[in-house]
């Protein structure tokens, strides 16, 4: 079966235009991927789609007729798609195998998933579950948590993304990457190396306390990590490499294309460990 590639993370991280590079580079491969976008409220998408959920339901008649606000609507149009899950299962299927009608056409090896601004709205809703999980029982399906790099680069944003990703993992229970886009801007040297060096982490955040740039706290300068934000983020840090050992991380530019190879192989890895970890784990769940 292929592969799904479902990418997360906070408005503005840059989902589309990654969906529209990893789109762009298969496409050049000769591999023509399978597209969804979930994303009901987006006003124009930058590709071309198989499936999109404004074709089936429209966002601004759900938001008048249920009298709902914005995210009331993305919830609700969510709701109505998932009633079609199967059908969209059922299209999926049918294209990951060779067609007798149409032999040119070769059978898709990736499908990829765009999500609303709203991650909670998708992560954290009945539909966004049901989506998900009727995905995973049917190929494999890993999480691309797409993180804004230049807009994560002091101590504390980092942390708070991190923590943000890791309830992503465990809520979904699904293997995931942790994409450090717009490189173009801001390298994720620094990012990858407060992830596997604590030591340097905890450099950096002594460094942003003595500047007193501690994200805008009053009387900055805490003082040798014993303020109540410093010591607060060292001891999350170390709950965090645990979490850290479970995730594959590549720096990518999706303006550039820079890194999009390192993703996708990051991608073959994790669809192996879902075959290896995830997969017996969601039989048992059944
Ligand atoms: P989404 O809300 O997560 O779907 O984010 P978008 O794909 O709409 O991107 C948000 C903004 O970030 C847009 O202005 C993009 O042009 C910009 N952007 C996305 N990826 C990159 C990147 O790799 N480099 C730079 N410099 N800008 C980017
Ligand atoms: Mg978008």
């Amino acid at each position: 079966p292929p592969t799904a590639i479902v990418c997360v993370g906070m408005a503005g991280s840059g989902k589309t235009t990654f969906m529209q590079r990893i789109n762009a580079h298969l496409h050049a491969q000769k591999e023509k991927p399978y597209v969804i976008n979930l994303d009901p409220a987006v006003r124009t998408v930058p590709f071309e789609t198989n499936i999109d959920i404004r074709e089936s339901v429209n966002y601004k008649e759900v938001m008048k007729s249920y009298n709902l606000g914005p995210n009331g609507g993305i919830l609700t149009s969510l709701n109505l798609f998932a009633t079609k899950i199967d059908q969209i299962l059922n299209f999926i299927e049918k294209r990951s195998v060779p067609d007798p009608e149409e032999p040119q056409r070769k059978p898709i090896k990736k499908i990829l998933i765009d999500t609303p601004g709203q991650i909670e709205v998708f992560v954290w809703s009945a539909s966004g579950s049901i989506i998900l999980d009727s995905l995973a029982s049917s190929c494999p399906t890993v999480i691309a948590y797409i993180i804004d790099t230049p807009r994560t680069a002091s101590t504390s944003t980092f942390m708070s993304n991190m923590l943000y990703a890791c309830s992503i993992l465990y809520k979904t229970k699904l293997p995931m990457i942790l994409v450090f886009n717009k490189t173009d801007v801001k390298d994720a040297e620094f990012a990858k190396e407060w992830m596997t060096d604590f030591e340097s982490f905890q450099a950096a955040l002594r460094e942003e306390e003595e500047a007193g740039s501690f994200g805008g706290i009053e009387g900055g300068g805490m003082g040798g990590g014993s303020g109540y934000m410093g010591s607060l983020l060292n001891s999350m840090s170390l709950m965090l490499e645990e979490f850290y050992s479970h995730l594959s991380v590549v720096g990518v530019s999706s303006m550039t294309g820079q890194g999009i190879t390192e993703f996708f192989d990051a991608v073959d890895e994790k669809a192996k460990e879902f075959e290896r970890d995830y997969k017996p784990e969601l039989e048992r769940r059944k």
